[in-house]
């Protein structure tokens, strides 16, 4: 399947040691970044992986936590499919963004977000 991961609000540098830690989770990440020679100006990524959405998004997960050099949280864009977006925790508030505390949901509001979260306990 395809997957986009939104880099758009992450540091320059930070793109390059995201992409690179990446790499050891991913084969399918150093084939994309030995194709492109120039990074995408929006800095947002599409990567053909061979499972679902969700093991994606454990696996990058487990990239941003695993390497303290990278301070972002990872969140998953309502508004587009199969898209992962990195950002910075001082960003989320300034762009009205609240993640889900359990799955990485954006909501758009406080409210929302209490809503979604409570659906959470129900499992
Ligand atoms: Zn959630």
């Amino acid at each position: 399947m395809r997957v986009r991961v939104d880099l758009s609000y992450v540091d320059y540098n930070d793109v390059f040691q995201f992409l690179e830690s990446l790499k050891h989770e991913f084969p399918e990440v150093g084939e994309y970044l030995n194709r492109q020679k120039n990074l995408p100006e929006n800095l947002v990524f599409y990567f053909d992986f061979n499972d679902s959405f969700s093991e994606f998004e454990k696996h990058v997960r487990k990239t941003v936590d695993s390497d303290k050099n990278l301070h972002y949280d990872v969140a998953v864009d309502s508004k587009e499919d199969n898209t992962l977006t990195l950002l910075k925790p001082d960003d989320l508030e300034q762009l009205g963004i609240f993640i889900c505390e359990f799955c990485g949901a954006v909501s758009s509001s406080e409210e929302e977000k209490y809503i979604h979260e409570r659906a959470h306990y129900f499992f």
